[in-house]
């Protein structure tokens, strides 16, 4: 029987073939919507917000959404990430759909499988850099098992934050970094556990163009180098478009963009 490709498929098989400079895509499907849709209530109205989105991101593809603010861009990663919950439609993680598993399960899989990285960091101003990247670690494991192993887990935020070109800043507090040195944390501490999937809503929306540019390039590295699956929200195209593909998410509906970069 003949492999049928959705039209889905069939445009990330094109994107993947018109890469030149980069090596092959893999053509498993890691996160996936299906017919997606998401309203808010406003006491008897409901305001929709994603009416219809599809979308599949191969594993180790770096997809960019783009759209005007209030697009419903960060609403669309949220629910990704089982930040939040769809209205209708289904969310699925290698094929299997997860945003109607338990709370516990859903918390289970979104501390497992996803890093986030926002706009403004979210770094916890009391804490050091190294302090900071280790703290989901320490939430993640009991007391007893962290004391444990906490050389092997501080070896392991010294690997990422090496990655990350922050060796020289371990002890700083946020207070004392550049814009671009605290995205560089928050993506250190993103990835300490070892995410499959980074989600990033607006990660250079704060930072000028040349430390955009670097925030970029660091994402981009990782995704070539670690393989990680990689969704960012941007409303910057120029960013947007260095991506292997990129979406646009219009009046809640996903237009396809560009296939390659
Ligand atoms: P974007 O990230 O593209 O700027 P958002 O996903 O934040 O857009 O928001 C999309 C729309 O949904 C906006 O009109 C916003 O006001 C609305 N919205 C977002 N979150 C909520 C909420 N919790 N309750 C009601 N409306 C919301
Ligand atoms: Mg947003």
């Amino acid at each position: 029987m003949p492999e049928v490709l959705s039209l889905n498929e069939a445009m990330l098989n094109e994107a993947a073939m018109t890469r030149s400079s980069r090596p092959m895509l893999s053509t498993a499907t890691h996160l996936s919507t299906v017919a997606l849709e998401k309203f808010y209530r406003k006491g008897p109205l409901k305001i929709p917000v994603l009416r219809g989105v599809e979308i599949s991101v191969r594993k180790g593809e770096f997809l960019s959404i783009v759209g005007q603010s209030g697009s419903g861009k960060s609403t669309l990663l949220h629910v990704m990430g089982l930040l939040d919950s769809p209205s209708v439609g289904e969310v699925l993680l290698d094929g299997d759909r997860i945003d109607d598993l338990p709370q516990q399960t859903r918390d289970e899989i979104r501390n497992r499988v996803f890093g986030f990285v926002f706009q403004f960091y979210h770094l916890l101003p009391e804490l050091n850099v190294l302090e900071n990247v280790l703290t989901p670690l320490m939430i993640r494991h009991s007391f007893l098992s962290y004391w444990r192993r906490r050389n092997e887990f501080r070896e392991q935020a010294c690997e990422i934050l090496e990655k990350v070109g922050l060796t020289h800043r371990l002890k700083h507090k946020p207070s004392e970094l550049s814009g671009g040195e605290m995205q560089r944390a928050a993506i250190a501490r993103a990835l300490v556990a070892k995410p499959e999937v980074l989600l990033a809503d607006e990660p250079t929306g704060n930072l000028d163009s040349g430390t955009g540019q670097e925030i970029m390039g660091l994402m981009r590295s990782l995704n070539e180098e670690e393989g990680l699956t990689i969704v960012m929200v941007t409303h910057d195209e120029q960013l947007a478009r260095t991506a292997h593909r990129m979406v646009r998410l219009n009046e809640g509906r996903l237009e396809i963009l560009s296939g390659a970069a």
